[in-house]
């Protein structure tokens, strides 16, 4: 079988475009400039990268970045700061980096970010409504493997996928957004039986594990769609959870140069997705108050 490669740095140059004319419209229009705030706590060389990915990003597009990068911190330090910048008008999303440190507790700080300017869609509340199918930021990996799903017009309704891997920032999200778009879920991780069996029964597999080449190019159905979100490094080279399904697959995503690219331009259309809300919700406000003062 020919196999097509659903190509993330397409889908992002698609994005970014679109992104960048509207962002140079909202400086026009309200003579501001659009800024999200980055926060890296920790030695965590990963996370470093993709914040300087993620800040190169925003350069190209004109969303402006404020960067803090904290070399240690506490729970209660950082949820000063996330605090700080919820009340800061200048700001108008937020990135906390996932990983932190162990000790901090993770969750509850995303937790702390304001719906308003939850970018990366990690808190428990931005889940919830995404989950309940309601209007919230998704979390960026998971709403840009939608996005490329969508941007090659693979119709996800009725089929049946596989996700592997359960951590909230990738494997249960994209599990709900699955569901949502009417996929019949299954959602695997360490502890399940029949992996292979899972896999080979699925149309969509969404590979979301961190294990290089876990998953074996003969476990997958002729034909499926093969997202590869893993992103390992072995012997200097990135590699993905699964083994390339060239030849197997009827679509699937490249590791580098599928999930990752699309996940950033996921971020900064939220980001300014975020700035424009904000000014509608203070237009808004300012019309009930003319209202009430007549
Ligand atoms: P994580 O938090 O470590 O979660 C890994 C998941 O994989 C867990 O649910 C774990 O199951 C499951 N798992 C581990 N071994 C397994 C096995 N042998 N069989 C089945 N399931 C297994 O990882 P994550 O943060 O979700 O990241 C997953 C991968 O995606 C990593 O490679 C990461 O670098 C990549 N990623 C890429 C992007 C991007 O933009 N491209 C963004 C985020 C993450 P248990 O829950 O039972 O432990």
């Amino acid at each position: 079988m020919k196999s097509k490669i659903l190509d993330g740095k397409a889908v992002a140059t698609a994005i970014e475009n679109d992104v960048r004319n509207k962002v140079y419209d909202f400086e026009n229009n309200y003579g501001e400039k659009i800024t999200l705030a980055t926060i890296v706590i920790g030695d965590d060389k990963a996370s470093k990268t993709y914040v300087k990915m993620k800040s190169k990003a925003c350069e190209r597009v004109g969303i402006h970045t404020r960067e803090y990068v904290l070399p240690s911190f506490t729970t209660e330090g950082l949820i000063k700061i996330i605090e700080t910048l919820n009340e800061d008008p200048e700001i108008n999303g937020i990135l906390l980096q996932h990983p932190l440190p162990k000790n901090i507790d993770e969750q509850k700080c995303f937790d702390k970010i304001s719906e308003e300017k939850d970018v990366d869609g990690l808190s428990s509340h931005s889940f919830g409504k995404m989950a309940f199918g309601e209007n919230a930021f998704g979390a960026a990996t998971p709403t840009g493997i939608i996005k490329i799903l969508d941007f090659y017009n693979i119709n996800i309704e009725g089929k049946k996928a596989c996700v592997i891997g359960r951590s909230s920032i990738l494997g249960k999200p994209i599990s709900a957004m699955l569901l949502n778009r009417n996929a019949t879920v299954t959602l695997c991780h360490s502890k399940t039986k029949n992996l292979k069996e899972e896999i080979q029964n699925s149309d969509i597999v969404i590979c979301a594990v961190g294990r290089p080449e876990l998953i074996k190019k003969d476990w997958f159905k002729e034909g499926a769609i093969i997202i590869d979100a893993g992103y390992n490094y072995v012997n200097g080279k990135s590699v993905g959870d699964a083994e390339s399904p060239e030849g197997i697959a009827s679509f699937y995503t490249p590791v580098p140069g599928g999930v990752g690219p699309v996940t950033i331009a996921t971020l900064l259309e939220n980001t300014l997705k975020a700035a424009q809300k904000q000014k509608e919700n203070i237009n808004q406000k300012n019309k009930q108050y003319i209202k009430g003062g007549k």
